[in-house]
């Protein structure tokens, strides 16, 4: 799933290449994505000739502000990824231009935004999970899932005394888990939780109760550095996350730990093991990150 640095990566590339644009058309042969308003037709209706104002990201999800007041949100889930660029409708299916764009992880487009000039902005998503709503502006602030979100780590405001804060306010529960709590912080997942931990030489399943003042830091350093590092060079595309262009992010020469169980570990040459977690896996070093 993209997490911060991959929806933050997209929303620097959409304000530079969409701002401005107007809404011309919209295409979709997956109708359940969009989830507000939930006929097609009206969704459709109410887009059109609307001028993308400004676009920003709140923890993973997107929003566009919209003339008229109106903002549309998506929250790309597993595998959804927005692209732009020109393609042509062909026999039912969106022909891509050759070059990054026609990469197999770039063709599942079920919803195609139509702008002014020819250009174009698809959801491309093999899962077919993401999530498409469109709002007042006045309702975006009440919305559960915007208003419960924990703080963004890349903020200059998420100092560490702040940091410390939101782990007071949960008081236990296992590392891994609480760093991918969206309501504790907002915007990291299963990826960057690995690679925080391992830079920090935490063990994922440490209790948050039972880590020292230096742990918390080394913490809070390691995310800071890490989330960085992974917006710079464009976010992680070892699934399927693509920039707008279509192009892979460069954070996987960065990775050190995530999906590398059986590998040796880049500081001490242990095996990196993966274990279960809340449902999902963790890959730590038993060696650097002991319990
Ligand atoms: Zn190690």
């Amino acid at each position: 799933m993209p997490e911060l640095p991959e929806v933050e990566t997209t929303v620097r590339e959409l304000r530079k290449k969409v701002r401005g644009r107007t809404f011309i058309d919209v295409w979709t042969d997956s109708r359940k994505q969009i989830k507000r308003p939930e006929e097609f037709d009206r969704f459709k209706e109410e887009i059109k000739g609307r001028t993308i104002e400004d676009i920003q990201r709140k923890g993973k999800n997107i929003l566009f502000f919209l003339s008229g007041k109106k903002v549309l949100l998506v929250h790309q889930k597993l595998t959804g990824h927005l692209l732009v660029g020109k393609w042509k409708f062909h026999k039912d299916q969106w022909v891509p231009p050759p070059g990054p764009l026609s990469d197999n992880v770039n063709t599942y487009i079920h919803l195609m935004f139509i702008l002014n000039d020819g250009v174009m902005m698809a959801l491309s998503d093999l899962r077919k999970f993401a999530k498409v709503e469109l709002w007042d502006a006045k309702e975006i602030s009440d919305l559960p899932s915007l208003k419960n979100l924990g703080p963004d780590p890349l903020s200059k405001k998420f100092t560490f005394e702040k940091f410390k804060g939101c782990l007071q306010k949960v008081k236990k529960g296992k590392i891994k888990l609480i760093l991918m709590n969206q309501t504790v912080i907002s915007g990291i997942g299963n990826i960057y939780s690995d690679e925080i931990l391992w830079k920090a030489k935490i063990n994922p399943f440490k209790d948050i109760s039972e880590l020292s003042e230096k742990d918390l830091k080394k913490i809070y350093e390691s995310m800071k550095t890490i989330l960085k590092k992974a917006v710079e060079v464009g976010g992680e595309s070892i699934s399927d996350f693509r920039k707008t262009d279509g192009k892979k992010g460069l954070f996987d020469s960065f990775r050190k730990v995530y999906r590398r169980e059986n590998k040796p570990c880049f500081r001490c040459k242990t095996l990196i093991i993966r274990k279960k977690i809340g449902g999902r896996s963790t890959y730590f070093c038993p060696k650097c990150q002991p319990l």
